[in-house]
């Protein structure tokens, strides 16, 4: 297991954002656009840039049916 995560990038401009943990809540800041981006629009960008990830998907149970 790691730790180190790829930053994500910024929907608007694309730069690295800053991920930011507080009370169980994950924010996104941009340090370019200096604005807080929205949790959903960074991570359906993400996915568009990377592909389907685990992540996105509910949990699978993984045997098969
Ligand atoms: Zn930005």
């Amino acid at each position: 297991m790691s730790d180190v995560q790829t930053p994500l990038p910024c929907p608007d401009c694309g730069k690295p954002l800053d991920v930011m943990k507080a009370c169980g809540a994950t924010q996104y800041f941009c340090p370019h656009c200096n604005e807080l981006k929205s949790g959903k629009r960074v991570l359906a960008q993400a996915a568009l840039t990377r592909g389907p990830t685990s992540d996105d998907k509910p949990a699978d149970p993984g045997q098969g049916d």
